[in-house]
């Protein structure tokens, strides 16, 4: 957009886009295409030479693909983005491109239960070691554990299920002090509630699939990066040795960061991972989530308040053993959302069920609003049992260590009128507890 620094609001629904060059167009057009013509053996070789930037070959770029990127990318600020097929596929890449060949990500056993299960079996497989810091929320115990092979910290910056939040300002000083990025899954934040590149992240992954998109009608993911990141600096020489594919119109072989300098790590990604692991996007899902960014605010503000009332009339319930919210009484992480959230600590939380399993199932089985799946960030409230379910993957141990006890149920606050929500757990309660 033409210079001028926009604000978020406008971003959402205007950013990365521009009517003019395409037919005057208001609704970004859905670019169903496979191939872009190359139109003449001049521009072809200079497409190929990155001598000139268009699309070729939808599974590396795509306009309707690429509008989203943009527009995700302005409203964090980012240097560059990639927008892949889903969530998982924008961690793995992330993760694979940082450490592959043999190398350790450092982390904590608070993670999306795909997340922790594909650091456990698929990783290992690849050479990349996972390593679990002692305390999550003793910043130093990150320092203990970084190797010399470590080669990036990487946090959810509200944690799945639990709301646990990181401090990603200290940790992204203890990363730079060892030469290595924090990556941070802003997942459960989207970038209306936290930017995480304002407190020294370098990269962010989303799960576009939740809040991000909102409606639940689409699997999407997207990789963003600072810029700031020297990739120079010895321990990544993945993005400066000289490549064959990257060579110049005269045959020069170049490294990524002579090609990309403004955002390499997305550019090696997509030069990579997406050209030949092939978890695209395609431009209908791009749409559709282009369509739900643009009431990104106006939802999650309403989110917030709703869940905030949910919480207040769960607090004063026998039934509720405990509540994990980061602005629930007595959560630990009050100060921390005061700084890293002060719009909102987001619209998921967990609380324990204070009844036999038997109870637990009725009640489940009872309500009539909530939607039973796994899809947090969704305009329909959803209720589950996570340790059965969303993390059930995990061991007894693994879930103890990541806070999910067996009474957990885990809330994402949707649209829907809030006194109706309350209603329908009430109701929900009482035949439980019949
Ligand atoms: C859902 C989720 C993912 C995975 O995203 P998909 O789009 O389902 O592949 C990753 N991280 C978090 C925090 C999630 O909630």
């Amino acid at each position: 957009m033409a210079g001028e620094k926009l604000r978020f609001d406008t971003l959402k629904v205007r950013g990365g886009y521009d009517p003019k060059e395409n037919n005057f167009s208001v609704s970004v057009p859905i670019y169903q295409s496979a191939a872009f013509d190359l139109g003449n053996t001049e521009r072809a070789s200079k497409l190929f030479s990155f001598s000139e930037f268009g699309f070729i070959y939808t599974r590396v770029g795509n306009p309707t693909v690429a509008v989203l990127e943009r527009r995700v990318a302005e409203l964090d600020d980012a240097a560059g983005a990639v927008a892949l097929g889903s969530g998982m596929a924008a961690l793995t890449y992330t993760l694979f491109n940082l450490a592959e060949g043999g190398g350790r990500i450092l982390t904590t056993p608070r993670l999306y239960g795909g997340t922790f299960d594909s650091f456990k079996k698929i990783y290992p497989k690849f050479g990349i070691e996972i390593d679990y810091v002692e305390d999550p929320d003793d910043p130093a115990s990150f320092e203990n554990v970084i190797k010399d092979d470590t080669k990036a910290i990487f946090v959810e910056t509200i944690s799945n299920p639990n709301g646990a939040i990181a401090d990603i300002e200290v940790l992204s000083e203890i990363a730079h002090n060892h030469n290595i990025p924090l990556v941070v899954d802003n997942t459960f934040a989207t970038p209306y509630l936290l930017n995480p590149f304002k407190f020294g992240a370098d990269i962010i992954v989303y799960s576009a699939t939740k809040a991000l998109n909102g409606h639940g009608n689409v699997i999407a993911g997207l990789v963003l990066e600072s810029g700031k990141f020297n990739w120079a600096n010895g321990k990544f020489p993945q993005f400066t040795e000289p490549q064959y594919t990257l060579r110049d119109l005269n045959g020069n072989e170049r490294s990524i960061l002579d090609v990309f300098p403004q955002f390499p790590f997305t550019a090696r990604i997509r030069n990579n991972y997406l050209a030949y692991f092939g978890a695209a996007l395609g431009p209908f899902d791009a749409y559709l989530a282009l369509i739900g960014l643009e009431t990104l605010s106006e939802r999650i503000r309403k989110q917030v308040s709703s869940t905030e009332k949910l919480i207040q009339y769960l607090e004063g319930k026998k039934e509720v053993a405990w509540i994990k919210y980061p602005l629930a009484k007595g959560s630990p992480y009050k100060l921390l959302a005061e700084k890293y959230l002060p719009k909102g600590a987001g619209s998921v939380f967990t609380f324990g069920f204070n009844g036999t399993d038997d109870q637990l199932n009725k009640f489940l089985d009872s309500l009539k609003i909530f939607s039973f799946h796994a899809n947090v960030g969704d305009a329909r409230s959803l209720i589950i049992n996570s340790p059965k379910t969303t993390h059930g993957e995990l061991t007894k141990e693994e879930q103890n260590r990541a806070g999910i006890t067996p009474d957990t149920i885990r809330i994402s606050v949707g649209l829907e009128d809030p006194d109706d929500l309350i209603e329908d757990l009430e109701q929900a309660f009482n035949k439980a507890f019949d």
